[in-house]
């Protein structure tokens, strides 16, 4: 029987489907898992171990990590790299970690990938918005409008491990890319500390290493991307790469009847409204994963699917509004809809 992990798992766009149990003690490894709220998520780290004692101090030494990543790249967090950076917009250059150098240097990669979809310097209109904080509302066309001639990414810049933005209206924001490395790099410690098998998941990007013990892959269902749903769409049978969703039904506010989601379009200074409710990427990295789950949900999954295809190791799964469901084409063995009101497209 499969069941969910956690009843937690139903907030996210992810769930983690865990078969055969029993498999793990004639091998006489243990499954240990701890959980720890971080990077404003629910963080939720299992391992396969020879010990619980082992397991448990390889779960602490990842979440260790993720903490430090947290404390470098939180944008409200005074005195972390992002916070310096911003505060110093138009004024100085900020001398950043390397972990803080080469999440930037990723984002603007992705920023030229994507055609401007992903953009790290967007925190001008993500702080305009606020979606998920106190001052949370749909800005006038004027405010957007002014916001929007402060998003050029060609006004960050670069000197060794010094960061300036240049326009002093300008603000970084790696909401979209963080989380994805901090996965990877929790993934790095588990192996650095023994661990051959397990998973990290960070609020629905996942990553999931080894095998099980009774050598069966990891099966990670695709949430429904419906409102307060924990309803599977597909299942992904996954090894050693990661599995990370964007989806419009998560964090958003409703005004006059309107949905206003997380996921801002640079091209329009709102929300996006592609047509597409979620994009899960399968990649190798989960920092991949994450900016691209991003952009897809604002190209669109004609445009997305276009880029997806063209990249080497990184498949998708986008859901349009109408539940079709766009599978890359190489993720067709690894996906099965579950859910027969979900349609594959032809
Ligand atoms: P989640 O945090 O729900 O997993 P995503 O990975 O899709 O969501 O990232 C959304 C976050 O990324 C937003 O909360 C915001 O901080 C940032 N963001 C929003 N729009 C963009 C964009 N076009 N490019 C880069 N980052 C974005
Ligand atoms: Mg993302």
């Amino acid at each position: 029987m499969k069941k969910y992990l956690t009843a937690l798992l139903g907030l996210f766009s992810i769930s983690i489907l865990i078969t055969n149990m029993l498999g793990c003690q004639s091998q006489s490894l243990v499954a240990v898992e701890n959980d720890a709220f971080v990077l404003g998520t629910f963080g939720q780290i299992r391992v396969y171990a020879p010990s619980e004692e082992e397991g448990l101090k390889a779960i602490a030494v990842a979440f260790k990590r993720i903490t430090e990543l947290e404390n470098a790249m939180g944008p409200s967090l005074v005195g972390s790299d992002v916070y310096n950076i911003n505060a110093n917009a138009g004024k100085t250059s900020v001398q950043v970690s390397d972990d803080t150098l080469k999440v930037i240097k990723e984002g603007i990669k992705y920023e030229g990938l994507t055609s401007g979809a992903f953009n790290i310097t967007l925190g001008s209109l993500i702080e305009l918005w606020g979606i998920g904080k106190e001052w949370q509302k749909v800005p006038s066309p004027a405010d957007i409008q002014d916001s929007k001639e402060h998003i050029e990414i060609i006004n960050l810049q670069i000197d060794g491990n010094k960061i300036m933005i240049k326009d002093p209206e300008m603000l970084m924001d790696l909401g979209g890319i963080a989380k994805g490395y901090s996965v990877d790099e929790a993934v790095k410690v588990l192996k650095a500390n023994g661990i051959k098998s397990g998973f990290v998941n960070l609020g629905g990007d996942v990553y999931a290493f080894g095998q099980k013990p009774d050598e069966s892959k990891w099966a990670i269902g695709i949430q429904k991307p419906l409102v307060n749903s924990n309803g599977v769409v597909a299942k992904v049978l996954l090894e050693n790469q990661s599995i990370v969703s964007s989806g419009n039904y998560e964090r958003y506010f409703v005004d006059k009847g309107i949905r206003y989601h997380h996921i801002i379009d640079p091209a329009t200074g709102y929300p996006s409204d592609s047509g597409v409710v979620s994009v899960t990427i399968i990649s190798d990295s989960a920092i991949d994963g994450d900016a691209l789950s991003t952009a897809v949900f604002i190209l669109g999954h004609e445009k997305g699917m276009e880029l997806v295809e063209e990249l080497e190791g990184v498949d998708a799964v986008v859901i349009t509004k109408d539940n079709t469901v766009y599978i890359s084409s190489g993720a067709n063995d690894m996906v099965e809809i579950l859910d027969k009101t979900y349609q594959p497209a032809d």
